[in-house]
């Protein structure tokens, strides 16, 4: 499942534009801006792709810590789960020290 990002409609992960507002999800989805956000952080030093315990073995194939340049994009391309990829991206910060 996608969520768009300027109207918070939920879509099917095979659709590229909203249904709703017509935005483009593969920029405007929640998890386009998101990345984005955490690709755009210089605190942010690489990206987890965390999946629930109930995601597809797709997805759980994918789970992991990657560099920002290698994170994959949500929805996951071949997800089988019934409502869509639920898969979401958590950062790893850089330590801070005093
Ligand atoms: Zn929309
Ligand atoms: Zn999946």
């Amino acid at each position: 499942m996608q969520v768009c990002s300027k109207c918070n409609s939920n879509t099917n992960d095979d659709e590229s534009l909203c249904p709703n507002c017509h935005a483009d999800l593969t920029k405007y989805s929640m998890s386009a801006v998101s990345l984005a956000t955490l690709k755009a952080n210089p605190r942010v030093k690489a990206i987890t792709l965390s999946v629930s315990n109930t995601a597809c073995p797709t997805c759980k194939s994918m789970q992991g810590t990657y560099e920002k340049e290698f994170v994959p994009i949500l929805p996951i391309h071949g997800c089988s789960e019934p409502l869509g990829c639920t898969s979401v991206y958590q950062p790893v910060l850089l330590e801070i020290f005093p």
